[in-house]
């Protein structure tokens, strides 16, 4: 039985208005199979998270962080529902669980803890919606994303465990859907096989979507989201940004792999393995398609502008002037998939080897700290990562008005400048 799975992310339920506009557009596909996923509303992962720091580093204000979470998530649905009485004893039972959790003192790792209490904003938004929708008339059915989503124990970068992903979602959702229902599950979520809860990684919401897309062999996936489409650049820091109407699988994966954000990385694979194609469509206007990514022959494009903020360049030298030779290389590349730190572009030369990445403190310090005493390590912070996909001469030149570029990379389709906005560079030495 072919279905559509819709995903919804957090900017599209931030408010009642947002529930109403959620609601109205799923009337209009209300003769579809639909699966439905949700991610937490508006900013409620950033709240939660600063729930499991506050309390993990044993700082105050821990419950009170988690009231506001429980009463914004109340009003809304007070305001949204006619009867919400059932839905505010869910509200108050998920909570519960969480102040047991934070009553007591760490005993695990941060992460592990970190799945168990974010998770929570995903099961709120589906209960609400749920009960929602069914004021609506809609025959929808909630279901634990837990139930479906196996993976294995890295917490909050938890990996998909098809098998049994794919069993469950045969055995569990096709069943609702034969029975016309509509399911309603939580995107960024899931479990390991010990039963804890786990988490994708933030913005995983749509590759849940993808994987139970790929699981039900889905007619297409929508992502419905507060912009027209994939555009040519973040609307926010350019004009003149237009709306991309179709885009390949590859070029989707390119565009997110370089840190677009309009789509979660991992999404575009299950769907091209099975061929399902994937709009990305304005959730105020349900007529329009937006963007739509399929399996297309390479089409033109226009230049595509994607900027990945917060980079560093890690300068690494070994510290008796010896070539930086490929054992060395090996040594600093497990090192990095040990301390999971992602390189977004490289260069080695003589002595030194030097990569671009995300500048997150802990994981860089720890990676230092593991490279020990045979290398000397520089940081250069408060860098940018400037990918232009399809590049011409213009959009590059304006690129590099006012910016210093500390390294540049081109490639047929595709140039990346590490670039640096201010005039002066602050050094930490390490
Ligand atoms: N709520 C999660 C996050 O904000 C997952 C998602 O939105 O896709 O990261
Ligand atoms: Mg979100």
């Amino acid at each position: 039985m072919e279905c559509k799975v819709f995903k919804f992310g957090g900017a599209s339920i931030k408010d009642v208005e947002g529930f109403i506009n959620v609601g109205k557009i799923i009337i209009h596909f209300e003769k579809e199979n639909l699966v439905i996923v949700i991610s937490a509303l508006g900013k409620t992962t950033n709240a939660l998270e600063e729930v499991v720091k506050t309390w993990f580093y044993q700082k105050p204000g821990a419950k009170d962080l988690l009231m506001n979470v429980k009463n914004s998530h109340q009003q809304i649905a007070a305001a949204l529902l006619k009867d919400s009485s059932s839905v505010f004893n869910e509200i108050n039972d998920l909570i519960v669980e969480i102040e047991w959790i934070i009553e007591e003192s760490p005993q695990e790792k941060f992460d592990y803890y970190y799945d168990q209490i974010v998770s929570i904003g995903e099961m709120l938004s589906t209960k609400i919606l749920a009960y929602y929708l069914t004021e609506l008339g809609l025959p929808a059915v909630w279901v634990d994303a837990r139930d479906i989503i196996q993976t294995d124990n890295t917490y909050r970068d938890a990996r998909i465990d098809w098998e049994n992903t794919q069993k469950k979602a045969d055995h569990i959702l096709k069943k609702f859907l034969e029975q016309q229902k509509m399911v309603i599950t939580q995107g960024f979520i899931g479990c390991s096989s010990e039963n804890f809860t786990t988490t994708l990684g933030r913005e995983g919401s749509d590759y849940t979507a993808a994987v139970l897309s790929y699981c039900l062999d889905a007619g297409s996936m929508h992502i419905w989201k507060d912009v027209q489409g994939v555009l040519t650049a973040d609307p926010r820091l350019f004009q003149n940004v237009i709306k991309l109407p179709r885009l390949s699988y590859k070029e989707a994966i390119e565009m997110t792999y370089y840190g677009a954000k309009v789509i979660h990385p991992k999404t575009i694979k299950p769907l091209q393995n099975k061929n399902i194609p994937l709009y990305v469509r304005p959730f105020d206007d349900s007529e329009s398609e937006g963007t739509l990514i399929s399996d297309v022959l390479e089409l033109s494009y226009p230049p595509v502008i994607v900027i990945e903020p917060n980079q560093c360049l890690l300068h690494i030298a070994s510290n008796d002037f010896s070539f930086v030779a490929e054992h060395h290389l090996s040594r600093i590349f497990s090192l990095l998939d040990k301390h999971r730190i992602k390189v977004n572009m490289m260069r080695n030369t003589a002595i030194s080897f030097t990569i671009c990445t995300s500048y997150i403190p802990d994981k860089i310090e720890a990676f230092r700290v593991e490279l020990g005493k045979e290398f000397n390590m520089v940081i250069d912070d408060e860098l940018e990562l400037v990918t232009i996909r399809h590049y011409n001469e213009e959009t590059l030149q304006n690129m590099k008005k006012n910016r210093l570029v500390l390294l540049e990379e081109r490639l047929r389709n595709t140039i990346q400048m590490v670039i640096k906005n201010l005039p002066e560079m602050k050094r930490i030495e390490g």
